[in-house]
């Protein structure tokens, strides 16, 4: 049964809090211990089944907490093995997560809001316009839930937050999410297997990287502010240079903790060989590392990619003025699951 949309969630908690808030009811910190060894260690989020709290206090916690928020509506999967699902709150929201498994590791990209409100003009999220901020445990639910469709043996290795949503402006739940991800008796990620991409809150930016270790990724698309102003409308509040005023001023970057940034490559828009050369003079001196993603065509985006060659021709102009950078191969594109085509498509008549 789905609980109530406001019902208390175990997941919405990290370690520390559950320990607080269980020590508050009269239960000793171990109990968070063995409650997140059971929901994240073993994926039992039925209180009844945790065996080792006791009759009479799993009856207790269940009628006071609930431990699943989501549940999975549909799922889709890709000729290139991308499976996306589309996953239901229990206020009836839908949201989609998108695994990716590849021959050393699994990728499960993650949503963190309904819809978005930033209206980037080539992503199909931006122009759904926000629904509302998922909660922590509507987060990392995804994980739990989407991780019963792997095939034995597998697990999620990595976590991007670059589904629906845009991470910064819903921080405090996606830091309480992190949390989770990184806790040795949660999922124990480690932290450089997790990335949070922003499409440049700048007030936020240092926040998150002083609350958590987590890799950074920034969605930049555009080297002049005349055209980041309409593929990244928040580009007028925070314009490139105070955005890269703000990443040179943060603390810990090196060679090994460098900055992502996303590039979106669109024909006739930012592909070309000038474009190539301000990205290079945008980034020097940061440790960055560039991701190349050809556009994903939709119908609510005029924005196409450039041709295979002038795609490979930008890398290569970036490679020779020293950027680390990669062409991503598009994942689940035939199944509307790759980069800003999430969008709840069919479902909302589209
Ligand atoms: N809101 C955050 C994270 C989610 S978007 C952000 O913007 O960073 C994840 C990535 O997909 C971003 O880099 C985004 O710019 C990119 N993206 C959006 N629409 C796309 C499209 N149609 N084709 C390719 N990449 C797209
Ligand atoms: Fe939101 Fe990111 Fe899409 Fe922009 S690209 S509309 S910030 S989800």
């Amino acid at each position: 049964m789905m609980p109530a949309p406001h019902a208390p969630n175990l997941k919405d908690h990290s370690l520390e809090v559950l320990r607080q808030r269980l020590a508050a009811e009269g239960l000793p910190g171990y109990r968070a211990d063995q409650i997140a060894g059971w929901l994240y260690g073993r994926g039992v989020d039925d209180l009844h089944e945790m065996t080792d709290l006791g009759r009479d206090l799993r009856k207790d916690l269940a009628r006071r907490w609930e431990a699943r928020a989501l549940e999975i509506v549909h799922t889709e999967q890709s000729l290139d093995g991308t499976l996306k699902g589309v996953l239901r709150a229990a206020d009836g929201a839908l949201l989609e997560a998108v695994l990716i498994p590849e021959e050393e590791r699994t990728t499960l990209c993650v949503s963190t809001q309904v819809g978005c409100p930033l209206a980037c003009s080539f992503c199909a999220t931006g122009a759904m316009g926000l629904t509302r901020n998922l909660r922590t445990s509507e987060i990392v639910d995804q994980i739990c839930r989407m991780r019963e469709l792997l095939p034995a043996g597998r697990r999620i290795s990595n976590v991007v937050f670059m589904g629906m949503g845009e991470p910064l402006l819903n921080l405090s739940n996606v830091l309480e999410a992190v949390r989770i991800l990184l806790h040795p008796k949660a999922f124990g990620l480690a932290p450089r297997r997790v990335t949070v991409s922003t499409s440049g809150v700048v007030p936020k930016i240092a926040e998150l990287l002083e609350q958590v270790p987590v890799n950074l990724a920034v969605s930049l698309h555009a080297t002049t502010d005349a055209v980041r102003d309409v593929l990244v409308p928040l580009n007028r509040r925070f314009p490139l240079a105070e955005l890269f005023g703000a990443l040179r001023r943060l603390p810990r970057l090196s060679r090994r903790h460098p900055i992502f940034f996303e590039y979106t490559l669109m024909a006739g828009v930012n592909d070309r060989e000038e474009d190539a050369g301000r990205l290079v003079t945008l980034l020097r001196g940061l440790p960055a590392k560039v991701n190349l993603i050809p556009m994903n065509p939709h119908t609510d985006a005029p924005y196409r990619p450039p041709a295979p060659e002038v795609a490979s021709h930008f890398m290569g102009l970036l490679v020779r003025g020293g950027l680390t950078t990669t062409l991503r191969r598009s994942r689940g594109q035939d199944i509307d699951a790759a980069c800003g085509q999430l969008a709840n498509r069919r479902r909302t008549g589209a």
